[in-house]
């Protein structure tokens, strides 16, 4: 049976990975839906090649632009704005849907697919961080199908296999290190954005790159972990691997530890969380053990990652703190690349809008939708 795909976030890094993966698997997959924010010049050609018929732009608002695409584009139904993205992936027929939007505009779009009952093939990691508490146990009602496309959750995801948690000591979630590994720490202060967005193995979306230079991205998948695998944050560590072939290994409670390893490339997860509960033969992904350099791991310095304690910390308290300290990252990285603010003070932003806010436990999804956007507004109009 042809799975049918509905692609969140096609122009994006991922969005291209998994349309590596659609193409290579025309015979199992089909696209019956994209999404992009404003992006239109990449989106409708793409629409083309996949034969791909409704394509929402969350982003769009102009209402002149918007007649000229429907016009220039009679064969293609579009949409604009988030409201229709939503009654889209309720009403829309699909079997797996990739939430491949970056930051925490990919939120609703989860929930919206759970609702649905469709496979979610999860890449928004955000969508867990802010709203685990509420997406988990829906997931479990709605008898969803939760697949992590986080490269790192996709191998934890395989070692596990059938293994019940208290055969579980520990799960290490690998880190690259990011493109500052190596940086003296007194040169932090002059690190411009284009060497920030720079990173040593993965290709990826300007956010999540700049998350792996200051490691924020590693406490946001510890997170993610805790949610996705119902672990305490006791039994989950993160490390660097600086060569980013393991992806992330599982302890068990005899002392065996089980990895999933490849060369760094987003399609292998991907392909996974589309064809699983099996595998399917690819030519996308190829590593030749021989051609490796050698594995190390090294433990994470506060010093130079600080970002991640600070993210461990907020995980540990929970409530609504995970949505904020995302939101000031969001905000902060944002006037970063505006040039308005250094590299560390990303991090002196995030905890000074941690500090300034009072925790609320099991906050609802408006709860945190208004922390969200409160916070992110605040930083930006410079109120913090
Ligand atoms: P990109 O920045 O490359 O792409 C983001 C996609 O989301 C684009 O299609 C973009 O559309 C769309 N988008 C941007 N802003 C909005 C918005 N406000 N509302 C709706 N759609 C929006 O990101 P990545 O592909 O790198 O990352 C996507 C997600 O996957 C993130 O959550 C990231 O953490 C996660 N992830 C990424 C990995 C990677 O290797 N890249 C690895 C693991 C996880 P447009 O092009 O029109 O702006
Ligand atoms: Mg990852």
């Amino acid at each position: 049976m042809v799975k049918k795909i509905a692609l969140l976030g096609a122009t994006g890094s991922i969005g291209s990975s998994a349309l590596a993966v659609i193409r290579e698997q025309a015979l199992h997959f089909q696209a019956t839906l994209f999404s992009a924010h404003t992006d239109w010049q990449k989106l409708l050609p793409l629409c083309r090649e996949f034969k791909v018929l409704n394509a929402v732009f969350t982003g769009i608002e102009d209402p002149d632009l918007q007649a000229k695409l429907r016009r220039e584009n009679p064969d293609i139904k579009l949409y604009f704005g988030e409201d229709e993205l939503l009654q889209l992936l309720d009403g829309q027929d699909y079997d797996v849907a990739l939430n491949a939007i970056s930051g925490s505009a990919g939120l609703r779009a989860s929930f919206a697919i759970v609702h649905r009952g469709a496979r979610l093939a999860l890449a928004n990691k955000e969508s867990l961080v802010m709203a685990g508490h509420l997406l988990m146990p829906l997931i479990a009602e709605q008898k969803v199908e939760l697949l992590p496309v986080d490269s790192e959750h996709s191998a934890i995801f395989q070692a596990i296999g059938h293994h019940p948690n208290p055969e579980i000591r520990r799960l290490h979630i690998t880190a690259s290190g990011g493109s500052f590994r190596r940086l003296p720490l007194q040169d932090f202060e002059l690190i411009t954005p284009a060497q920030a967005l720079r990173h040593p193995n993965w290709d990826m979306g300007a956010k999540v790159t700049l998350d792996s230079a200051t490691m924020f991205n590693k406490a946001l998948e510890v997170m993610e972990a805790h949610w996705l695998f119902g672990l305490p944050y006791s039994q989950i560590e993160a490390v660097i691997h600086p060569q980013s072939v393991i992806h992330s290994l599982v302890e068990f409670i005899d002392g065996s530890f089980l990895a999933q390893m490849g060369s760094p490339d987003m399609k292998l997860p991907i392909l996974y969380a589309f064809s699983w509960p099996q595998r399917l033969p690819s030519q996308l992904v190829r590593t030749n053990l021989l051609e490796l350099s050698p594995l190390e791991f090294e433990e994470i310095d506060p010093k130079r990652y600080p970002l991640y304690f600070l993210g461990l910390e907020v995980a540990n308290a929970g409530g609504i703190l995970p949505t904020v300290l995302n939101s000031a990252n969001e905000a902060a990285l944002k006037l970063f690349l505006e040039g308005r603010i250094t590299f560390p003070q990303i991090r002196q932003i995030c905890l000074e809008a941690v500090q300034s806010f009072d925790n609320q436990s099991n906050p609802d999804l408006d709860q945190i939708l208004e922390a969200n956007s409160s916070v992110y507004d605040r930083i930006i109009s410079g109120r913090v």
